[in-house]
């Protein structure tokens, strides 16, 4: 069984940049090359630049930076 993805922006262990739909990782930002993702390859879930494929394991949700004191 898949765990439980966190929904939204999600990271890979801290690094790069994801949206998580149910089930279905959207690679924004590749925490392997650093690069943009083109939209067409981040939608298949895979980065453009060097066929980086994001393991479930390795998604994390975004933590919101608090601000108020
Ligand atoms: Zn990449």
């Amino acid at each position: 069984m898949l765990k439980k993805l966190p929904q939204g922006a999600a990271t890979f262990r801290g690094r790069g940049l994801a949206f998580v739909h149910g089930s279905h990782i959207v690679v924004k930002v590749c925490p392997e090359c650093s690069q943009w993702n083109a939209p067409r390859a981040a939608d298949t879930g895979v980065c453009g630049w060097c066929a980086y494929v994001p393991f479930c394991e390795d998604v994390e949700p975004v933590v919101e930076i608090e601000t108020a004191a």
